[in-house]
């Protein structure tokens, strides 16, 4: 009886004769057959079926190790599911689960390790995944999950975390306590900022943000160790793509730049108010190789600079023209500090944040 109990291989369990497969066999319910042996099941495949209603004799099969009940029609699990204490893996992809469907006391099921509810119809994140304190496993995405519980904290072992294809629009600070997590991914949401407590994961590997409303990044974020990073189609990445949509000058920008370049003298009496006005809000493009000024046509650069010694802290700079930024004079300001270490590093950072 020893091997029912072995952990290490998830392959045993759906390859002994422990393990039913009544996989894509157009079925309604359970199959009566398998009830008198339920005890003995240890895998159970219910996918590609079409049960709408998980009858109540799953509770049955109390040695359950894994249930995948993906592809079916289910609107709602019953609160027999809960009697699987020994479950580890359940996988319900693809159903209409909404957050009511789901019993209060599922929080019952600590066994569970992996728990994949995507593509269903959860509007928020469900309180009582929280309480799967041996969870490592969660899979959330392309559901309508609009906000995630401070809660989240409580999944101290968690290590993938995909919520991918949601509603959201804010990350909880609280996200930075998984210290165990390896993957987190968020991407196709609505998110406007990442929280800088992201900097104590130090297990952290993937980081998914593409499709978001992201127009910052926390500074911290540099000193993650990052093996994978994805922020494309991002506010903030648009900022650094700036030269296709770079508007050309207008003639009274064009003229202004020459008035103030070669130092054109005028006084009160040459010029109308508005026009000295104008002449007087001329900014220096930061570019100190160029002596060019600008006034409303300018490109936007995002320089990373090393802050504290610590930080590498992205800022917004302008310069006059698109040329300014092609220039490698734009990444040798006048400070002493910068190094081709840091034209490599800005090269690298470039290709991460189109990539
Ligand atoms: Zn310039």
């Amino acid at each position: 009886m020893a091997e029912y109990y072995s952990d290490s291989s998830s392959d045993s369990e759906f390859n002994s004769r422990n393990a039913e497969d009544v996989s894509y066999s157009e079925l309604s319910t359970i199959p009566d057959h398998l009830i008198p042996r339920a005890r003995e099941i240890r895998a159970l495949k219910l996918d590609h079926n079409q049960i709408l209603l998980l009858p109540s004799s799953i509770s049955v099969f109390v040695n359950l190790l894994s249930l995948d009940l993906s592809n079916n029609h289910l609107t709602h699990l019953p609160k027999e599911l809960t009697s699987l204490r020994n479950l580890k893996t359940l996988v319900v992809k693809r159903n209409g689960l909404t957050c009511s469907s789901i019993p209060k006391d599922f929080g019952l099921l600590s066994s569970l390790e992996v728990v994949n509810f995507s593509g269903n119809a959860l509007e928020t994140f469900p309180a009582q995944f929280t309480e799967l304190s041996n969870l490592k496993y969660l899979y959330l995405g392309g559901n309508c999950i609009s906000e995630m519980p401070n809660s989240i904290k409580n999944l101290k072992r968690v290590e993938v975390l995909y919520l991918g294809g949601n509603r959201l629009t804010e990350v909880p600070a609280e996200i930075g306590q998984l210290y165990m997590l390896a993957a987190l991914i968020l991407c196709d949401n609505h998110i406007q900022s990442i929280p800088p407590t992201l900097i104590h994961l130090r297990k952290l590997q993937s980081l998914s943000l593409h499709n978001n409303q992201i127009s910052t990044l926390p500074p911290e974020i540099v000193r993650l160790n990052l093996s994978e990073l994805s922020l494309r189609n991002n506010p903030l990445v648009n900022k650094f793509v700036q030269d296709m949509t770079y508007e050309p000058p207008t003639l009274l920008e064009l003229s202004g730049r020459v008035v103030k370049i070669e130092k054109v003298k005028y006084s009160k009496d040459d010029l109308p108010k508005n026009l000295r006005k104008y002449l007087e809000s001329a900014q220096r493009c930061v570019n100190p190789k160029c002596k060019g000024v600008y006034f409303s046509s300018r490109i936007e650069h995002v320089k990373f600079v090393d802050f504290c010694g610590k930080y590498r802290v992205p800022l917004l700079q302008y310069l006059c023209s698109p040329q300014c930024r092609t220039s490698p004079a734009v990444y040798h300001s006048s400070s002493d500090t910068e190094t081709d270490e840091e034209e490599v590093a800005n090269a690298k950072l470039r290709k991460v944040l189109l990539g």
